[in-house]
């Protein structure tokens, strides 16, 4: 009798401009098989990294790759010699992060010929990402054309936010006519953090309310009652919202016709300036939190004041949620800095015990790598630490809408 193996595995993609991210996952333990990542495509100096995780080692492959389709197939040589080639019977689907979905797509998306069109009607409001994320499907999808590819939009989760929160306050005809709404990113993140930390209070996710504050070089918050996303900070684009580590967030829009009026600037360079060289960047010339903390501690007064001007949007953004939720039972830190940097999630919190809120300090300054709760014992609410894993995220929704025992 021949041996019968169910397809299992997922192959995760994330398409930049120029870079090419994967993992291949068993869906039996959500266990990674493989990972890589290749950059600088369409150079003469890309690079493909690959890592298979059974065996620990790490290869790189060095020399040009011309387009996305020479870097999926030079990564799919690469999971061949490992054994985990793209053409086994074992290989369920690709998944594939796509960032902007509009408000057309609410669920991951088996994706065919239709699908790729309204992906693509949607670069307008996309211009940097979803190009990028087309030709990673289109890719993916002429080397196994017979295989599921499945579409996870960041902006997914947050199509459940009310018309009170996802519209801006000006004309609705103009809005409608430009697809000018507040769409939210980093969904995919908000989701799997979300219910992590239901699971981490040993409820079910419909039964809490958690503000996630997503804290990478990127960052947002939202507001999930029930499960479901009520509210987050970013908006038509990921301009909105927190301080990042190089955008400026919220600012009054009139900053921007000023910059163009007095300061002579041209919207293609307010654009750079607000996106690239704003945030921690644009206050202290950093972007890296490690750096700007290492500089207060040596008594750097324009890091200080980059990471007051941080924490300050940051407690904006927690009362905020907590008013548009009523009761909160958890606020979560995650992504890079809310992982890792215990000094910002003491500083966020600081003063709010009349909320409920408080960080216990020998349980922040705990290093781990897992869930952990950090507030006191008999807190109100429970501040936890969750670590993201979109990947996972992005195979999970993958497999649950293709993954059949047969
Ligand atoms: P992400 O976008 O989620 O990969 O987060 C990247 C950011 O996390 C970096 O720019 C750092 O600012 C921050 N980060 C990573 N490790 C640490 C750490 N140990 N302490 C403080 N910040 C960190």
């Amino acid at each position: 009798m021949t041996e019968h193996r169910a397809a299992t595995r997922v192959l995760v993609l994330n398409s930049g401009s120029s870079s090419l991210k994967y993992q291949l996952l068993d869906m039996r333990d959500a266990g990674r098989l493989a990972v890589g990542l290749v950059e600088r495509i369409g150079e003469q100096t890309s690079r493909l990294r690959h890592t298979c995780v059974a065996t620990g080692g790490t290869r790189e492959l060095n020399g040009p790759m011309a387009d996305h389709d020479a870097a999926l197939k030079a990564v799919a040589g690469e999971l061949a010699r490992d054994g985990l080639g793209l053409d086994s019977p074992e290989l369920a689907a690709i998944g594939h992060r796509v960032v902007h979905g509009g408000m057309f797509f609410t669920e991951p998306t088996v994706v065919d010929d239709a699908v790729l069109t309204e992906i693509e009607r949607l670069i307008p409001v996309a211009p940097l990402h979803n190009p990028a994320n087309l030709t990673g499907l289109r890719t993916a999808m002429a080397l196994r054309p017979d295989l599921p590819q499945v579409a996870v939009f960041d902006t997914a989760f947050h199509t459940t936010m009310p018309e009170s929160a996802a519209r801006y306050a000006i004309d609705t005809k103009i809005a409608d006519r430009h697809r000018v709404r507040r769409y939210g990113f980093h969904g995919t993140s908000h989701a799997y953090v979300s219910r992590e930390t239901a699971r981490l209070l040993g409820k079910a996710p419909d039964e809490v309310n958690v503000i996630v504050l997503h804290l990478g070089n990127g960052a947002s918050a939202s507001a999930v009652r029930g499960g479901r996303c009520v509210d987050t900070s970013m908006g038509l684009t990921p301009l909105e919202g927190l301080v990042m580590g190089t955008r400026s967030g919220d600012l009054d829009p009139a900053v921007i016709f000023h910059l163009q009026r007095v300061g002579g600037m041209s919207t293609d360079e307010i654009d750079t300036l607000l996106n690239k060289r704003s945030g921690l960047f644009g206050l202290c010339g950093d972007n890296d939190m490690r750096e700007i903390r290492r500089r207060i501690d040596e008594g750097d007064e324009a890091a200080q004041l980059a990471f007051d001007i941080y924490i300050h949007r940051l407690k904006k953004y927690i009362g905020a949620y907590y008013a548009v939720l009523g009761s909160v039972d958890a606020v979560a830190f995650t992504a890079g800095v809310g992982e890792n940097a215990a000094p910002v999630r003491e500083a966020a919190l600081a003063g709010l015990e009349g909320l409920g809120l408080a960080v216990d300090p020998a349980r922040n300054a705990v290093r781990g790598d897992g869930a952990r709760i950090i507030s006191p014992r008999d807190a109100r609410v429970a501040v936890a630490v969750v670590p993201t894993d979109e990947e996972l995220e992005i195979a999970t929704q993958t497999f649950a809408l293709v993954g059949k025992d047969d």
